[in-house]
């Protein structure tokens, strides 16, 4: 069978697609939104509990890796935000509401409401504030998509497209989308958005490695091997 994109696992499968947000937005493991605790969080298991949900036990609330993202305070399912994301960053002019009301099967109010939600949050990037601060850690991320091995991977030939993410840990995400990445795309993109008293971390890509990226430190990990057992 043809290896397509569009028959990858976590656009299909509900507890893939939630895990591969969460090995996105926790790179390091669950992160309580109300607490910040990041030890002590037990995930809830049982035939009636929601896919994904975790209990903190430190304030004993309980808690989705929807919080704080777009993807909060909606009943989507996962794998469709991932679809409609897929489709909306794979055409250069974007898709419309109506077309995507079509193709996912969803309502045309909730079609406006996640490409509403994705454009929202793709447009952040170089609006809002900076990111980080003093001694804060803001982490750098690509993810390509539709390379020929399928969506979603990392790194490769024959990639299409980038999504280069920031991402404040326990914080917030502001995510754009670029058609290749080099180096002055991901130093405009950070000099933008990060405060110069934070600490980068990005990975090991050449690009990261010429010289200063405007920040008061900058640590690079390996975690490309580690990334890709958590994102299957
Ligand atoms: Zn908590």
């Amino acid at each position: 069978m043809a290896n397509s994109i569009l028959n990858s696992k976590a656009l299909q499968d509900e507890a893939a697609a939630i895990a591969w947000v969460e090995a996105r937005v926790w790179p390091d493991g669950p992160v309580c939104p109300h607490c910040k605790a990041t030890d002590r969080i037990g995930k809830m298991k049982g035939k009636a509990t929601r896919i994904g949900l975790y209990k903190c036990y430190h304030c004993r609330k309980q808690f989705t890796v929807k919080v704080g993202t777009v993807f909060e305070d909606s009943h989507v399912p996962m794998r469709l935000w991932l679809q409609a994301m897929y489709l909306l960053c794979s055409s250069k002019k974007g898709i419309s509401s109506n077309q995507l009301h079509r193709t996912l099967g969803v309502t045309l109010k909730t079609a406006w409401f996640m490409s509403h939600r994705i454009r929202e949050a793709m447009r952040n990037v170089g609006i809002d504030g900076p990111m980080g601060g003093e001694g804060e850690i803001v982490e750098a991320d690509e993810t390509f998509i539709g390379n020929k091995n399928g969506f979603p991977k990392r790194r490769g030939a024959g990639h299409k497209m980038v999504v280069m993410s920031l991402v404040e840990r326990g914080g917030a995400v502001r995510s754009t989308v670029l058609d290749s990445v080099s180096r002055s795309d991901v130093e405009r993109i950070i000099r933008q958005n990060v405060d110069k008293e934070s600490r980068l971390m990005t990975d090991t890509a050449p690009y990261y490695k010429r010289g200063d990226l405007g920040t008061a430190e900058h640590e690079m990990v390996n975690h490309f091997a580690e990334e890709w057992v958590r994102g299957e």
